[in-house]
C-alpha cells in the first residue's frame, strides 16, 4: 500500500503530466473544431458567390451567418491563447496554484475550468464577500443615487 505524503517536498511530475494533458487535450479539442469552421465558412463561401451573386437578401443573410461563424472562431481562438499562456505558466510552475491561499487547485476543478485561478474554497469565499458587498452597497442609498444619476 502507497503512502500518501502530503509535504510540500514532494514532486510534481504526475501531477505536471496531468495538468499538461488536460491543457494539451482542450487545445487539440479547439484546433479541430476551428479548423472543421473555416472549412466549413470557405465552403459557403465559395458555393453563395458563384450561385447567387446577384440576390442581395439571401447573401447578406450568408453574411450574418459567416460573421457569426467568425465570431464564433475568434472566441475559440481567444481560449487557444488562454491554453498557450496556462500552458506557459505550467513550464514555469505557476500553473494549478491558488492564486489567493496557494494550494494545489484540484484537478478536477481544472479539468472543468482550466483557467481557474483560484481553489473552489477561495473562488466561493470571494462570490460570498462579493455578494455581501453587493448588499452593502444597496443598503448605502447614497452611493446607488450617484450610480443611477450617472447612467
Ligand atoms: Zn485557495
Amino acid at each position: 500500500m502507497k503512502k500518501k505524503t502530503t509535504t510540500k517536498t514532494q514532486p510534481v511530475t504526475s501531477r505536471y503530466a496531468d495538468l499538461k494533458q488536460i491543457l494539451e487535450g482542450r487545445r487539440r479539442e479547439i484546433l479541430t473544431e476551428v479548423q472543421g469552421k473555416i472549412r466549413d465558412v470557405r465552403a459557403e463561401g465559395t458555393q453563395s458567390k458563384s450561385n447567387e451573386v446577384f440576390d442581395a437578401g439571401e447573401s447578406s443573410e450568408a453574411d450574418i451567418q459567416e460573421d457569426i461563424e467568425f465570431a464564433l472562431i475568434q472566441m475559440k481562438a481567444e481560449t487557444l491563447n488562454k491554453i498557450n499562456e496556462a500552458l506557459n505558466r505550467l513550464e514555469e510552475g505557476a500553473y494549478g496554484n491558488c492564486f489567493e491561499c496557494g494550494d494545489e487547485i484540484s484537478e478536477a476543478r481544472l479539468r472543468a475550468l482550466p483557467f481557474a485561478v483560484r481553489c473552489k474554497d477561495c473562488e466561493e469565499a470571494r462570490e460570498l464577500a462579493a455578494e455581501r458587498e453587493k448588499i452593502w452597497q444597496q443598503r448605502r442609498g447614497g452611493a446607488s443615487l450617484f450610480m443611477d444619476m450617472s447612467s
